[in-house]
């Protein structure tokens, strides 16, 4: 069978390809199980299907993942049996299914360098094509995550040392990926040479009675508020970095490439409190809200945001148009898996779980409404027939990005451009099909100024453009089954 007739197979038979995790590591501390469960309940917005822990205390490794919040998977008792000085974890949203637990991280693997463990966010665009020739050599994988595709090429390579087969296994990779490993005595983090998704390392002092002073790595800094870590800088693209006896060592395993961190990231998907790619999320935001008020003015009473994506743009969008703020939804934040709907089926019964509307705000307004994104646009039409119901006059739909109109292969969870309303219906057909009174996007040029562009990143942006910063991207689209929260 041809690679590519094998790779379209394999793509078939994995249920889920495109996944959005977070990872964190804990170098030198007594309490690194802790420190790590807490930081991955900071990252818990990032996944939320399952989540893993591998620690060491020097001896060996010792992990566990289960479907479900970190707060209920890793209880006392859990914890107690995780003990270690040196830790890494993982959360990851994917689908259901019964191969989902088969697919949660860290992966651990019995290399001829000793047992490693291996958490990734972000997705490898050239794994399927690695994964078939691997197979056909007579690798056996164990689930069909690309991130797995790593471990082997980690645990094959000809090099001598732990760090170098690292470097060789990162440079026969594409794609996405902001990773972090342990070894019995040593954390390893790494990204790719483009910077797609973010990786922050931090300190912790050494307490008194300690020697030394603890390394952290997270996707996020709100990770390392909760543990008292300082951030220092990003883990830089095309760098790996080693922390063992001898400190912290910066090895670039390949040279950087221009610069394509994912401008999503401070659109929509990493927490208001954290700074990503060296930049305050809250800062873009709110300079988002503003461009956006700036370029699509509407004459309207009050400024609602659909919380809590909308919620850092809308009060952008409030200050610089002079608009007060209000809040005309109120989010349920205890909205759980399973729900038992009345049999006289209930109009827009997902999204009313979610938001309800406050009348006394809304009644007789015009509104503005503030979102991050238009996704397929069942979300929106739901919510302005919501914000119609309790007695709004005018509904002017006002969204932080451009119109979404090609899926991600480097790791947010996009589905296909057939479900993407804005691949395939003009801004007024959009409209139109969410019923409000009038709608906006905000421009590509806006959106990079208010994220920074080429301060201290270079965006990727081909979820708004269809042009993608790689050659490759997966052999053929697949249709992702996406429970979406
Ligand atoms: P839709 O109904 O598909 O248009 O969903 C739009 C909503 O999904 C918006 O409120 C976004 O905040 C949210 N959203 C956008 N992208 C994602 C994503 N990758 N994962 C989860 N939610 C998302």
């Amino acid at each position: 069978m041809s690679i590519l007739r094998s790779a379209r197979r394999l793509m078939r038979n994995m249920d889920k390809f495109r996944e959005e995790c977070g990872v964190v590591a804990i170098y030198a501390h007594p309490e690194a199980e802790k420190l790590t469960y807490l930081g991955l309940h900071g990252l818990q917005h990032r996944g939320q299907e399952s989540a893993g822990i591998v620690t060491s205390d020097g001896m060996g490794l010792h992990a566990h993942k289960a479907m479900g919040l970190v707060a209920d998977i890793f209880t006392e008792e859990v914890l107690t049996k995780l003990r270690g000085t040196l830790a890494i974890g993982h959360t990851r949203y994917s689908t259901a299914g019964d191969s989902a637990l088969l697919n949660a991280q860290p992966i651990m693997v019995q290399s001829n360098k000793g047992q490693v463990a291996l958490a990734h966010n972000g997705n490898l665009v050239n794994a399927l094509e690695i994964r078939s020739r691997l197979e056909s050599q007579g690798s056996i994988f164990q689930t069909n995550s690309d991130t797995e595709v790593i471990v082997h090429l980690i645990a094959l390579s000809k090099e001598h040392t732990l760090p170098e087969a690292m470097a060789d296994a990162l440079r026969r990779v594409e794609g996405a990926f902001s990773l972090v490993m342990i070894s019995s005595d040593r954390i390893f983090a790494a990204r790719d040479p483009r910077g797609f998704r973010p990786l922050a390392m931090g300190r912790i002092p050494a307490q008194s009675g300690e020697k030394r002073e603890t390394i952290v790595f997270a996707s996020e800094t709100c990770a390392f508020d909760l543990i008292g870590a300082t951030y220092e800088r990003d883990v830089k693209p095309g760098e790996l970095v080693v922390v063992g006896s001898e400190g912290v060592l910066s090895h670039f395993y390949s040279p950087a490439g221009p610069q394509s961190s994912c401008i999503f990231e401070h659109v929509y998907f990493s927490r208001p409190d954290s700074l990503v790619f060296g930049r305050s999320v809250d800062m873009s935001r709110d300079a988002l809200g503003r461009q956006l008020a700036r370029e699509s003015p509407a004459q309207a009473d009050i400024v609602v945001p659909v919380p809590d994506s909308g919620v850092s743009a809308a009060m952008g969008f409030a200050a610089e148009s002079g608009i007060p703020f209000r809040f005309g939804l109120i989010r349920n934040h205890y909205v759980g898996r399973t729900f038992i709907e009345p049999s006289q089926s209930v109009r827009d019964f997902g999204v009313k779980l979610k938001l309800n509307p406050v009348r006394s705000v809304l009644e007789g307004k015009r509104v503005v409404l503030i979102d991050d994104s238009i996704v397929r646009g069942t979300t929106s039409r739901k919510i302005v027939r919501m914000i119609r119901g309790a007695g709004a006059r005018e509904v002017h739909m006002r969204i932080s990005c451009p119109p979404t109109v090609s899926p991600c292969f480097y790791g947010v969870d996009t589905p296909s451009k057939k479900q993407l309303i804005a691949a395939n219906k003009s801004v007024a057909e959009i409209r139109d099909y969410i019923g409000a009174d009038s709608l906006a996007y905000l421009s590509l040029e806006g959106l990079k100024e208010a994220c920074g562009d080429g301060e201290k990143t270079t965006y990727c942006s081909a979820c708004y453009t269809g042009k993608y910063p790689t050659d490759r991207v997966d052999v053929e689209e697949i249709q992702p089954v996406i429970t979406r929260r």
